[in-house]
Formats: structure tokens, C-alpha cells, sequence
């Protein structure tokens, strides 16, 4: 660790004035000083997220206070700064809560067909990868884990949990827990009883959810602990209420937010903050069918005796020790790499942390030796900074407990060791440490320090190796590394634990089954194995747990082609994402704003485009100009016009988009996408035409031919009006391509979904890629970007107010950027001025002589 970075960010105190680490010296070994260089700092901005100062509970679809009123600070562990207050939910809230979870799974969503389910699971899927940045910022703030691991790991994980569970929802019949495939799903302490795993129901049953789940998750992994529990669970027929760990409560209220923007039918999710008692009250209400535990083994050993003879199905997830074990013929960088992402990954706050590495005696030296140079290169510092490897550690409370831990390993005589490190004064902070000297009987071999602390043991043997890391009550995970395959398997059948990682680390999946042997907990999350924790076995011809009736509320069924009724389906709910360079990603800012209709309904939210994005797309439009203008013209209106072939064969949607958002009768929005697609039919005749209007030869004196030709100008960004939603658009974007131009249009702000219907048809087409870009967002964000954009050649203002066009037109002089903007009556015919607009006219002069 440098600890140049250490107190990045942090501005409580002057540069320089940092407090000196608790570093010990390794046996007498010089400390490394680490590289002699040094990252700048990238810190990922704050803004993203906007915090409330205050935020209540969760129960049947909205967020409310407490029945008490009662409260608690969140702070951020990093600069111990209060974020937010957090309702705190006693009993009144805990019945309310669970009373909504039931009416939701008795009405809604227990008798909901899997297939339905399975939709609203991903579009919660989308919008968390569509909102994750805010998320990884949130986490970060909230939980202080670099910003790194909450970018890459958490909620990209969390997202894909959601996602993998969506699509068993309408296939548990073949997920082993009874049905169509009769393998029993075996595993945990076995059987149907309360441990929660199904197993062996066989043939002519069926698998039926639980009910209500109650689910308490801890701190270290907070959205991607209640992603865990949420998507099984949902994805079964069960209905959900979670109660997050009282320091990380931020981003399972705002998943809250996410299953309100899904659509999600009210108390299917609901959200109960508050400390241990609360998680007590939702374990103990009678209310419950399933408790799902994720914490330390202490509580959930009191979990299990509360919930013992009340029939309720329980899984617990706890604590570990695990031993990562390294053979003398493990490739040792490798190794090493392995040993810091197991113990330093998250600060050591991973239950599955390798916190006791086993190192065969020979290479036993090599290997810490190694570890230190390594932990040398760590960063530690503000969570926020994408160069930070170590963040914060939560709470005051896990750094009270890590350094009581700390000093009884040094008490009882192991040697402490960290790398020279200069920890911030303000926030929760312990450096990496190493323990060598480590006996088994020390208190730092055995308890979980859930700290980024490291104790070295040694063995000699395979057989001493599997002795001594068997040697703990805990069995959640074990690592191995060694070049001889066949050790790996033998060591893997003998390391009493749920998951056993051979030369690597830390590694997640959802559909790997994760979970402990011994007082590791029971039951397993993630994997086919996770859905037999919220599911039973039925009769075989009992279709769902509630007789099949529609949901109260819902849409009368459907008649099939066929003549059945069929339940009302739930729309696959499309994703508005950006059009830059052919494809479709997401904003860079992780940011949408809700798109309404006419009549104030909410109909999608569009991405809110950034700066950066707005530079993409002027990128990717300079990269096509070349080959679009390049091309031939009468390839160019060929292309332009199997586009409007493609236009025709959307009309349907487009008149839908348009009926929406401008509240247009349906005979008005049909015609004004004919209109549309015929001023595009009549922009696709002109390429190989406007040079014979817009081009001369010119009667210059002497001998000289001469003649002018016009040129696109190139890049053109264009501001689009806001009506009529898709003539307006068509409108100012088809001149501008037809003129050989590549175009970076701001969609209408109001009416953006015509703009991203059409990318979708420009995407099938064959203009390539990067001659349109789309941006949906505010245009005063995006305008002045595109206006003083160097690289943009001419911006066509049309759709900015005429006040509003003053200041970009000052902006883009910066490079005498061509600014047109007509205001329009979009129904009189077109005429070539608006391509003209956007081409120079180039004239060439060549001597006549013989
Ligand atoms: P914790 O047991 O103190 O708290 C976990 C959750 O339980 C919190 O939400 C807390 O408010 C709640 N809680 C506390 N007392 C309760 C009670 N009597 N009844 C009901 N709920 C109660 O654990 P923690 O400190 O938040 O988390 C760290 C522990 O979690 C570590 O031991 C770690 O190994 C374990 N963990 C295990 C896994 C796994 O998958 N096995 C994953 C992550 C964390």
C-alpha cells in the first residue's frame, strides 16, 4: 500500500496529516516502500445518487413512516458523515408489513402464472443494470467497499441474480424439487423438514411456494445479500418482507423504488428497516411461513431456537473461517493473487473471506515473502475512488471487534505485520494485516475477525493440511491451490465445507449454489438448489398453491386463438436504452427521468444521457462520416429507403408511441406517421439528386472550367422538436443524412419514445452504424454540450425554444460551427432547404487548355 492515496477525499484534515498505521514488523524484514509511482485519483462522483434526508419503511407498495415515528441515522463509515434517517420498524409495522405480503400472495401473486413472474423479475434485472451506478455510489457510500467491488461485483451480480431466477419461475417443474423431472434436490440437513430443502419429492409432485418469507440479511453485501433472498423467493410464487442490516439500509430502499418503477403489484416486496429487534419481531410473527437468515452464527443460533416448532421453514447462511490451503506446487503469483482477493477482498467483511492460510511448510517462506510485496502495491482510501482497493470498514463497532481481535493474536504471540500505511483520522479504517506464527489455538485461527486479517498456519502434509482446516465448527468455503489435478479432487472430497474453490477465489455465480456445512448454516442460495429453499412439494395435478383464479383487480382474461380463456399476460416491458455507434447502451450516467403520456401515466423511463455519452455518439457519427458520405449516392437513397420500408412495418408502434404521448386520437396518430414515413420516402430520392440542384458550373473568365459540388458539412447534431413527436423528428433528421451527413440527434425530451422506435428500425437497416446516434435526456444538458463541441460541425437548433437558442449559438462559435433552426409547419411539403443547410458547396477550378 502506498498510502499516497489514503486520505483521498476525506477533507477533515490537511494533506499529510494522516495518523500513523498499527504496523508491526514482519520477523525483522524490511517493510516494502512500495512503487515509486502513483495513480492520480478517479474518484466516481457522489452526484449520481441524490439521498433523501429521510426515508420510511416499505409495506404494500409505499414508503411510509413508522407507527412510532422512530428513527436512526445511516452515516458513512468512510467520514463517519450521517447520510440519512431511516425509519426504525416495531411491530405495528412488522403486522402491517406481513399482513400486505399475504393479501399480495394470496391475490396476486401466488395464483400468478410463473411466466408473469418471470417478467417482472426482469425488468427488475434491466432497471437495476439501467440504475447501476447510482447503485454501486449508494453501496459504496452506505457500506464503504471500494467502488470497484460495488461496481463490478455487487451490482452487477445483484442484477444478474434477478436475472438467472426470472427464468426458472415458469419452469420449476424441472428444477428437481418434484415434477416433471423427479430428481429431488438433495443437500443441507436433507428431507422436507423446516431446513428448507425440499428434496426427493419425485414424480407426481409438484413444487408449490411457501407463502410469506421473512428475510434478514447483514451489512457486508447489502444489495447483493437482498438480491439473493429476493429472487428465489419472487421467482417461486412467494412473497417477500426484508429487513436489511441496520448500517446498510440505502440500497434495499432504493430496490424498494426499483420494484415500485417494475410495476411490481403492492406487498409482494415489502422493506422493513431497524436493527436487531426488528429483524426479531419479523422472525417471531406468526404471520411468516419461511425465515431465510444471513448473519453471524451467534444470531442465528438464536433464530433457530426461536423459530424451533412453529413449522416455519427456515435457511440460515452464517459465519466461516475458511482456509485457503497452498501446496508446494502452486504457481505462487497466482497464489497470491488468490490469497489477497480471499482475505483483503471487501476489507475481510466476506463470510466466505480466506482468513486462515495454510501454506505448505517449504514454500512457506516464498509465499509471504511474496504476500508482502504484493500488499505493498494496495490501495487504501476513499471507497469512492476507482484506484481504491481497501475501503472502510463499516461500522465502529466491526472496528472495535477487529482490533480486539488484532491485539489478542498479538497477546497470545503470533507476529502482526501490515505495509506501511497511512489510514485517514475520520472514518472507520484498519490496514491489511498478516499473522505468521499462527498456532490453532489462538483466538485469530478460530473466530471469525470479519476484518481484512490474515493468519498464516503451515502444514506438512496433505493429510495435516485437511486435519487443520477441518479443525473449526464453521464449513462455508475452502480454497486449494495446486498444480495436480487429481490432489484437487482429493482434497475437495475431504474439506468439510459448501464450497470448495480450486486455484481461485471468491468467485460467485447465481446459478452456483453457495451455503455452509456445520455452523456455517444450512441450506443453500443461488443455483437450482436455491429455489428448493422457498418451495414445497404438491399433489401433481394441484396447479398452484391458490386455486387458478385471475388476480383481484386484474384485466378479465383473454380468449386465445384456440378459444380457452387464458389469464391476463403482463407485457415484456421494453428497455429505453441509447442509440451511439449501432448499438444500444446504456447512459453512462446509470441515470433515466420517467416518460409520461398525455394523460400524466407513466409510460417508461428513458436514459437520461450524459455529457460522455453526448461525446460517444459525436464520436461514433465522426467515425461513420467517412464511410456514409464515401458511398455512392444512388447507394445512399437505396439504403435510405428500405427504411421507410422498415418504417411502414412499425407503423403500428409508431401510431401507439404518438397516441400516448401527445394524447392523440388513433386516426390523428395514423395519420401523422403516414406523413412521416412519406417525408422520408421523399428525403430518400434526393442523395443522387442534390448535387444536380445544388451544384453548377460557373462562367468564370479565362481558361478555366469551373465547377461547384456540394459536400456534407459532416458531423450535425440536431436538437428535435418536441412535436408533432415523429414527423417532427423525421423531418429535421432525413434531410440531414440525406445530405451525406452524420447525425447526433437529441431526442424530444417530452416525447422520446418515436426517437427510439426509430433507432430500433435504423439498428435492422443497413445504414451503418454511427450515422444516426440518438440521445434521449434533457436537451439542456445535452445542447450545450453538442453546441460547444468541437468536433461537432453544425447543430440544428429547431427544437430548442427560440429564447433558448441565444446562448448555444454563442457556444458554437468556438468553432464556427453552421447553426440553423426553422421553426416549421411540419404539415405544409417539404422542400430542399434543410438539406442545403448542412452542406458546404466545394468549387474546383482546372485550366482549359490543349
Ligand atoms: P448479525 O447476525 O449481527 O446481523 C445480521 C442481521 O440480523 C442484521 O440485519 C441484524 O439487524 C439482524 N439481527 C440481529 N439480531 C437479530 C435477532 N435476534 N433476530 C433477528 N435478526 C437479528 O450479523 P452482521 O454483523 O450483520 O453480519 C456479519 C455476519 O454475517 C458474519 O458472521 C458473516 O459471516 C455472516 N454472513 C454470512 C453469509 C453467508 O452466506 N453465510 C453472508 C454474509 C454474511
Amino acid at each position: 500500500m502506498t498510502g499516497k492515496r489514503a486520505n483521498r477525499g476525506q477533507s477533515a484534515r490537511p494533506p499529510g496529516d494522516v495518523a500513523p498505521a498499527q504496523s508491526t514488523d514482519l520477523a525483522g524484514a524490511p517493510l516494502s516502500a512500495g512503487p515509486a509511482w502513483d495513480y492520480a485519483p478517479a474518484p466516481e462522483s457522489r452526484d449520481i445518487v441524490s439521498i433523501a434526508a429521510e426515508y420510511g419503511l416499505f409495506t404494500g407498495g409505499e414508503f411510509g413512516p413508522a407507527a412510532d415515528g422512530r428513527q436512526f441515522p445511516t452515516i458513512n463509515p468512510a467520514t463517519e458523515e450521517p447520510l440519512a434517517l431511516v425509519a426504525v420498524a416495531g411491530p405495528a409495522d412488522v403486522d402491517r408489513a406481513v399482513a400486505a405480503a399475504r393479501h399480495a400472495y394470496e391475490d396476486v401473486w401466488g395464483p400468478m402464472p410463473g411466466a408473469e413472474r418471470a417478467k417482472y423479475l426482469y425488468r427488475i434485472a434491466r432497471i437495476l443494470q439501467e440504475r447501476a451506478r447510482e447503485f454501486a455510489v449508494l453501496e459504496s457510500l452506505d457500506n464503504g467497499k471500494p467502488i470497484r467491488e460495488s461496481r463490478d461485483v455487487d451490482v452487477p451480480l445483484a442484477a444478474a441474480h434477478f436475472f438467472y431466477y426470472a427464468g426458472w419461475a415458469d419452469k420449476l417443474e424441472y428444477a428437481g424439487i418434484g415434477g416433471a423431472s423427479g430428481v429431488g434436490v438433495t443437500g443441507g440437513n436433507g428431507g422436507a423438514g423446516r431446513t428448507g430443502v425440499a428434496g426427493g419429492a419425485g414424480r407426481g409432485m409438484a413444487p408449490r411456494p411457501l407463502g410469506v418469507a421473512g428475510q434478514v440479511i447483514p451489512w457486508n453485501f447489502p444489495l447483493l445479500m437482498a438480491a439473493w433472498k429476493l429472487a428465489p423467493a419472487l421467482a417461486t410464487g412467494n412473497t417477500c418482507v426484508l429487513k436489511p442490516a441496520e448500517t446498510t439500509p440505502l440500497t434495499a430502499l432504493l430496490l424498494a423504488e426499483v420494484c415500485q418503477q417494475a410495476g411490481l403489484p403492492p406487498g409482494v416486496v415489502n422493506v422493513l428497516t431497524g436493527a436487531g429487534r426488528t429483524g426479531s419481531a419479523l422472525v417471531n410473527h406468526p404471520g411468516v411461513d419461511k425465515i431465510a437468515f444471513t448473519g453471524s452464527t451467534e444470531v442465528g443460533k438464536e433464530i433457530s431456537r426461536a423459530v424451533a416448532g412453529t413449522g416455519k421453514r427456515l435457511t440460515l447462511e452464517l459465519g466461516g473461517k475458511a482456509a485457503n490451503v497452498v501446496f508446494d506446487d502452486a504457481p505462487v503469483d497466482q497464489a497470491v493473487e488468490g490469497i489477497v482477493n480471499g482475505i483483503f477482498f471487501n476489507q475481510g467483511h466476506v463470510c466466505c473471506a480466506g482468513s486462515r492460510l495454510l501454506v505448505q511448510e517449504s514454500v512457506a517462506d516464498t509465499v509471504v515473502e511474496r504476500l508482502r510485496d504484493r500488499l505493498a502495491t494496495l490501495r487504501l482510501g476513499d471507497p469512492l475512488d476507482k484506484n481504491t482497493d481497501i475501503g472502510a470498514i463499516n461500522s465502529r463497532e466491526q472496528l472495535d471487534k477487529i482490533n480486539a481481535l488484532a491485539a489478542a493474536g498479538q497477546a497470545e504471540g503470533a507476529q502482526r505485520w501490515s505495509p506501511p500505511c497511512q489510514l485517514p483520522e475520520r472514518g472507520y479504517w484498519f490496514p491489511p494485516t498478516v499473522f505468521t506464527g499462527v498456532s490453532q489455538s489462538y483466538r485469530i485461527a478460530r473466530e471469525e475477525i470479519f476484518g481484512p486479517v490474515l493468519s498464516v498456519l503451515t502444514f506438512r502434509t496433505p493429510e495435516e493440511a485437511v486435519a487443520k482446516a477441518n479443525n473449526t465448527p464453521y464449513g462455508l468455503s475452502a480454497g486449494v491451490w495446486t498444480e495436480k489435478g487429481s490432489r484437487i479432487l482429493w482434497m475437495a472430497q475431504r474439506l468439510r465445507a459448501g464450497v470448495v474453490w480450486a486455484n481461485t477465489y471468491n468467485r460467485f455465480d447465481p446459478a452456483s449454489p453457495f451455503g455452509g456445512y456445520r455452523e456455517s448454516g444450512f441450506g443453500r442460495e443461488g443455483g437450482r438448489h436455491g429455489l428448493a429453499a422457498y418451495l414445497a412439494a404438491r399433489p401433481a395435478g394441484q396447479q398452484t398453491a391458490q386455486p387458478e383464479t385471475a388476480p383481484a383487480g386484474a384485466a378479465p382474461p383473454d380468449q386465445s386463438p384456440l378459444g380457452a380463456a387464458q389469464p391476463a399476460r403482463l407485457g415484456v416491458r421494453k428497455t429505453y436504452k441509447l442509440f451511439i455507434g449501432g448499438s444500444f447502451p446504456r447512459s453512462e450516467s446509470g441515470r433515466s427521468y420517467p416518460v409520461t403520456g398525455a394523460d400524466g401515466a407513466l409510460l417508461a423511463h428513458a436514459a437520461r444521457a450524459s455529457r460522455k455519452d453526448a461525446r460517444d455518439a459525436v464520436a461514433a457519427a465522426r467515425a461513420a462520416a467517412g464511410k456514409w458520405s464515401g458511398a455512392t449516392a444512388y447507394n445512399r437513397g437505396q439504403v435510405l429507403y428500405r427504411v421507410a420500408e422498415l418504417l411502414e412495418g412499425r407503423a403500428a408502434q409508431f401510431a401507439c408511441d404518438s397516441v400516448n404521448a401527445e394524447g392523440l386520437s388513433a386516426a390523428a396518430a395514423q395519420q401523422q406517421v403516414a406523413a412521416a414515413i412519406d417525408r422520408w420516402v421523399w428525403y430518400a430520392g434526393w442523395p443522387d439528386k442534390i448535387a444536380q440542384v445544388a451544384g453548377a458550373a460557373n462562367p468564370v473568365a479565362g481558361p478555366y472550367f469551373n465547377f461547384s459540388v456540394p459536400e456534407p458539412t459532416g458531423v450535425v447534431a440536431v436538437v428535435a422538436p418536441a412535436r408533432p413527436s415523429l414527423l417532427g423528428l423525421v423531418s429535421v433528421l432525413a434531410p440531414v443524412i440525406a445530405a451525406g451527413n452524420t447525425a447526433v440527434v437529441v431526442a424530444s425530451e417530452a416525447h422520446p419514445l418515436p426517437s427510439i422506435t426509430l433507432a430500433e428500425v435504423l439498428a435492422t437497416s443497413d445504414v451503418p452504424g454511427g450515422v444516426v446516434n440518438v440521445l434521449t435526456g434533457f436537451a439542456a444538458e445535452l445542447a450545450p454540450v453538442l453546441a460547444g463541441h468541437m468536433d461537432v460541425n453544425a447543430i440544428d437548433l429547431t427544437g430548442v425554444a427560440a429564447g433558448g437558442r441565444g446562448e448555444l449559438e454563442r457556444l458554437a462559435a468556438g468553432n464556427v460551427k453552421r447553426v440553423f433552426a426553422a421553426d416549421e409547419d411540419w404539415a405544409a411539403p417539404p422542400g430542399p432547404r434543410r438539406m442545403l443547410a448542412f452542406t458546404e458547396t466545394k468549387t474546383v477550378w482546372h485550366p482549359v487548355g490543349i
